[in-house]
């Protein structure tokens, strides 16, 4: 089930190749909201697990063209979710705080806990692909000896350091690109121009970012191959058709808990004679 989508460094992704608008695995819309809805009480159940047992953390990372529904896919995975323990992380233009720092600094920050979900709205990922695109290390301040050619590619290195070494200290990341075609971004663009409540969705930048699509595919092109690994895999997700897309990111959240296979804590005899005895106490407390 959905494997054509995985990318864990085994192929190579060719980006012109993905369909955008492929309905593959479910061809029906009701009958992937059905799905949806019946994994999301599963994420739900193994989420509580998750938070009970603390033994390991996850990060679900959303990477994507803008209008290409990044927002309401984790809104949609949120809203079945417990508020404890799961909380969404959204990576905007870098402060001039966060400048001063090394580009993971912000990053490291929002790592989730042992029990916890992180959902990343954008991510370490923007540095090598906005980043790359408009060449933003030119203009930042960099020591002498630091080579401006090597910049990305180190940078590649050092994410996949960087997830290998959260995932050997109890922290997986999975990443998904929602994979829209330029015309159906023209087309929400659009939208967001013709209905009045979706004006404020609408930025002229956003409509300027069109100019360069050409260098963005290329960037995530290479940023996926140079960072799709088996511990922490990428999802390159057809985006055209929302119900799609989201039915299918629901598939892997669902799959990727169920992995980690959490459980309550196990209670022990010890335990077992503990809540036994206040029990005992507790009954003498009600009178009837
Ligand atoms: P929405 O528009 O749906 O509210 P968004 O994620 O597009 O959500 P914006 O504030 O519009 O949020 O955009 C965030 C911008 O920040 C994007 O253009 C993104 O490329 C940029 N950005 C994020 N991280 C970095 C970074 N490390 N360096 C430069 N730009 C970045
Ligand atoms: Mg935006």
């Amino acid at each position: 089930m959905y494997k054509h989508y995985l990318f864990d460094g085994s192929k190579k992704l060719e980006l012109k190749k993905e369909a955008t608008d492929d309905f593959k695995y479910v061809k029906d819309r009701k009958d992937a909201e059905e799905l949806m809805a019946k994994n999301l009480k599963t994420i739900n159940d193994l989420q509580l697990k998750l938070y009970a047992e603390k033994k390991e953390g996850v990060i679900f990372l959303f990477q994507a063209m803008d209008a290409a529904g990044k927002d309401g896919t984790i809104r949609a995975v949120l809203s079945c979710l417990s508020p404890h323990g799961v909380y969404e992380s959204a990576f905007k233009v870098p402060s001039s705080d966060e400048l001063a720092h090394d580009f993971l600094w912000r990053v490291a920050a929002k790592v989730p806990a042992k029990g916890e979900i992180a959902i990343f709205n954008r991510s370490q990922y923007e540095d090598v692909l906005i980043g790359k695109v408009k060449q933003l290390y030119l203009a930042q301040a960099n020591a002498k000896r630091i080579d401006p050619e090597k910049i990305i590619d180190n940078r590649y290195r050092d994410i996949v350091n960087f997830e290998n070494y959260l995932y050997d200290n109890n922290v997986r990341t999975i990443k998904f690109f929602l994979h829209l075609s330029k015309e159906e971004q023209a087309d929400r663009f659009l939208s967001r121009i013709e209905e009045p409540e979706k004006n404020w969705k609408f930025s002229a930048g956003d409509y300027e970012e069109r100019k360069y699509w050409k260098a963005y595919q290329d960037a995530f092109e290479a940023a996926i191959n140079k960072t799709a690994t088996k511990q922490s895999p990428w999802y390159v997700i057809p985006a055209d058709h929302k119900w799609y897309m989201r039915y299918i990111v629901s598939e892997i959240i669902k799959d990727t808990l169920t992995d980690m296979s959490p459980d309550y804590p196990e209670v022990t005899p010890e335990r077992k004679a503990e809540l036994a005895k206040y029990k005992a106490e507790l009954k003498k407390e009600i009178k009837k």
